[in-house]
């Protein structure tokens, strides 16, 4: 199944998506404007987003045609905010090692991603390493060597309980000796309201910046995509300590949850670089706004 079908049938997962709406009407009244209103709020696009759409929506008379206009206008003017910050993976080489530092809560698919991202890396024979830095979870750092090893790929890991921080210097350090492209650092994830990960992840940027202080060259947020408003938060908070560069999200294959990428693209104005669509290595795709919004709406 292609990730937009994927995708398609999780936003349908809702009882009343947006999609489902539009089936029901064949016209549009004030009644039914509120009640889009509500749908489209429900479906985590920002309040903001969403009454500039319905005045809209009011303002060039869709109000009297068929529901149809108003669904495409919809669609377009989504397609309108996603369409800027749609970015492809920040995958291409430098003279030197690149860092690509992933944060996120737990669960949200960062290990995941991590090897997803590392697998591309390989597909366009360039060279990456990991380094697995949440130290404090063995079984997170169990899980990225088994993916690493599977894909042929080094995995830094440090003691139990060894400084994350240190752990990613000292993997930059090997990485740049060995000429690798690409080191990709998987933090930690404990609850993202969790001053002490806040704080780890400034010492992170702190630590690669010393040995070239335009390091780490991408931090990406991983959201998972069946979080809908939390995502929206995390987001927030992450952002306020680390100067993210931008998002990949994940699970978009189950979720119902869709509109929060719309409030994410809007507010923060950063690159969603991929989308997760599945468990499986290849299964991190380019995101196609357009088709996107139209799944959304339609
Ligand atoms: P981490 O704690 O942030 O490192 O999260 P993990 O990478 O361990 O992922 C948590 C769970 O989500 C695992 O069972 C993954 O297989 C699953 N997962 C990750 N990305 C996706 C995705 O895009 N789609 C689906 N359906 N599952 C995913």
């Amino acid at each position: 199944m292609s990730w937009l079908n994927k995708i398609r049938d999780g936003l349908k997962k809702t009882s009343e998506g947006i999609g489902n709406f539009f089936k029901r009407k064949t016209k549009l009244d004030i009644q039914s404007l509120d009640e889009l209103e509500e749908i489209m709020i429900q479906s985590d696009i920002s309040p903001k987003i969403v009454a500039d759409i319905i005045d809209q929506i009011s303002k060039k008379g869709f109000l009297d045609s068929s529901v149809y206009d108003a669904q495409k206008f919809i669609a377009n003017y989504i397609a309108k905010i996603l369409i800027p910050v749609t970015k492809p993976l920040p995958i291409v080489p430098q003279n030197d090692t690149k860092v690509i530092m992933l944060c996120g809560v737990n669960g949200g698919g960062k290990t995941t991603t991590a090897s997803k991202i590392a697998n591309k890396i390989i597909n366009q024979n360039n060279k990456v390493v990991l380094a697995a830095c949440d130290t404090f979870r063995a079984a997170a750092v169990d899980q990225l060597k088994e993916l690493g090893d599977n894909l042929g790929v080094l995995v830094f890991k440090g003691q139990e309980n060894q400084d994350p921080a240190s752990v990613a210097y000292q993997a930059f350090i090997s990485a740049k000796k060995e000429k690798i492209d690409f080191l990709i650092i998987d933090t930690a994830g404990r609850i993202h309201n969790n001053d002490n990960l806040m704080k780890e992840l400034e010492k992170f940027v702190k630590v690669v910046k010393k040995i070239d202080n335009n390091a780490p060259h991408e931090i990406i947020l991983v959201l998972d995509g069946t979080n809908g408003q939390n995502a929206i938060i995390q987001a927030e908070q992450f952002n306020k300590f680390t100067n993210l560069t931008g998002f990949i999200i994940t699970k978009l294959d189950g979720s119902s949850k869709g509109g929060f990428v719309v409030t994410i693209a809007e507010k923060f104005n950063k690159p969603i670089y991929a989308i997760g669509v599945g468990e499986k290595l290849d299964d991190l795709d380019t995101f196609l706004p357009e088709d996107f919004a139209n799944s959304l709406v339609g």
